[in-house]
């Protein structure tokens, strides 16, 4: 729980990636890995911006058995070649509690994704990790219920915690989740976590992602998560909801400049 500014978490990685520092940053990259040419592709539009996070699923939690599972630990060697030739961290979900040693000499954080959110043995192992986790909010978790699992890998030894606003289920049916922007001043007012928000998986919209990036960054988040694929039409998973390169021009542009305003 929060006590002084002084003691706010910020989450560091071997490239000099800082998340929760005094600068916002970007996490952008594909739904998923589907090949290094396609990682290879978003990799250098984001080194050409100075970035230095990318993400990109490789075991991927999907609504359907019979939808793209991801590549796996085939995925996760993609992500290191990139990482080795892009010095971008490498952001990457975990969704069993073994998947923690068997990642780590290729991802530089963890994810747990929202259906995760609530898999007590997985935030107890990603608290017995040595790296930096972003936890994501469970798809009708609470608050309360988000810092209790941010508790549970922190309880469990690791403080490096980035917590995610992603939008969470509700009756409206507009955006693909309900994106809860007071969760952010929330969660930064009551922890001393970094918080994301994640455009992409809650307004499922790309028309909108724009200005409601700039509404994160307006009310606190420490940074801003979005997809990103050289050619979403032919995406394995999420087409309908990633950037191409063109749109992500545009997103940049405007969002790199509404960043420096806070
Ligand atoms: C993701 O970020 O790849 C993802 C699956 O998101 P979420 O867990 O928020 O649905
Ligand atoms: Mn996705």
């Amino acid at each position: 729980s929060r006590k002084l500014k002084s003691d706010d978490t910020i989450v560091t990685t071997a490239n000099g990636g800082v998340i929760g520092g005094d600068e916002k940053i970007f996490v952008f990259g594909p739904c998923s890995v589907e090949s290094y040419e396609q990682v290879e592709q978003v990799a250098e539009n984001l080194v050409e911006k100075g970035q230095k996070f990318i993400r990109g699923g490789a075991f991927k939690p999907r609504t359907s058995p019979y939808d793209f599972q991801g590549l796996g630990v085939e995925g996760l060697k993609i992500l290191k070649e990139i990482n080795k030739k892009y010095d971008l961290a490498v952001i990457s979900e975990v969704v069993d509690p073994h998947h923690f040693e068997m990642a780590d000499p290729y991802i530089d954080i963890y994810q747990i994704g929202a259906r995760n959110m609530h898999n007590f043995e997985l935030l107890k192992e990603a608290g017995r990790s040595n790296k930096p986790v972003l936890l994501k909010r469970g798809l009708s978790a609470t608050i309360e219920e988000l810092i209790y699992a941010a508790e549970y890998i922190h309880a469990s030894g690791n403080s490096n915690i980035i917590i995610c606003e992603r939008g969470i289920r509700t009756y409206e049916k507009a955006t693909r989740n309900t994106l809860d922007i007071s969760a952010v001043p929330i969660l930064k007012q009551g922890t001393h976590l970094p918080v994301l928000v994640d455009v992409t998986h809650s307004t499922g919209r790309k028309d909108i992602m724009l200005p409601v990036a700039k509404a994160a960054l307006a009310v606190g988040a420490d940074g801003v998560m979005a997809e990103v694929h050289p050619d979403p039409s032919v995406a394995l998973s999420d087409a309908g909801q990633q950037m191409d390169l063109n749109e992500f021009d545009l997103f940049y542009k405007e969002i790199e400049q509404a960043r420096k305003l806070y």
